[in-house]
């Protein structure tokens, strides 16, 4: 099917970044052309014909999926950065890692009240990170219309997490 031919684009590294992680790295998928369009046009599908307004994209590999879908969409693209990276005013956000907590900003003008947004990440596990995001842009007004993800680790709650917060989830391979 066409979920196996994503899930083998995506190579598995065990013990990265530490002991324990069984580390998804899709390079492979996006090396691998007729993988990387396929993912891109899945991930689009829900959306054809819909006016999104923008897609945001999380720091790093949400930039390189929702570059591709906001062309895809025809919409724009707006980056959710770790701290301190982003050179106009921004706003700023703590979120859950597995241990303790780290800082993403937005910048403060990137999204009109009211525009409606599509957020795109590579994987989903906890949650922690897409819900930090969810919630910086509902601050500076974003009609938060769904979250995509290439992978998702149900086991860990993160898409039922966003779902809960209002949120459509989309998810390609588990
Ligand atoms: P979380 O906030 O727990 O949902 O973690 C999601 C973020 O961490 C995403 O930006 C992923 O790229 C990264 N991530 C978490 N777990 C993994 C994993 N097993 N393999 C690859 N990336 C991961």
């Amino acid at each position: 099917g066409l979920d196996d031919e994503l899930k083998q684009a995506i190579r598995t590294i065990a013990d990265y970044p530490k002991p324990g992680i069984m580390f998804r790295d899709i390079t492979t998928l996006l090396g691998n052309a007729r993988a990387f369009r396929r993912a891109v046009d899945q991930l689009v599908q829900p959306y054809a014909g819909a006016k999104i307004d923008q897609v945001a994209g999380i720091e790093a590999r949400g930039f390189i999926l929702g570059g591709a879908v906001a062309h895809q969409l025809s919409s724009g693209f707006v980056p959710i950065r770790k701290k301190g990276k982003l050179p106009h005013q921004t706003v700023r956000m703590a979120y859950a890692l597995e241990y303790g907590t780290d800082e993403m900003e937005i910048h403060v003008d990137a999204i009109k009240p009211g525009e409606r947004v599509v957020l795109v990440d590579d994987l989903i596990a906890t949650g922690g990170t897409a819900e930090g995001a969810v919630k910086l842009l509902r601050q500076i007004g974003a009609d938060v219309v769904a979250a995509c993800f290439i992978i998702d680790l149900p086991e860990l709650g993160g898409a039922d997490k966003l779902r809960a917060m209002g949120v459509d989830v989309r998810t390609l391979v588990t």
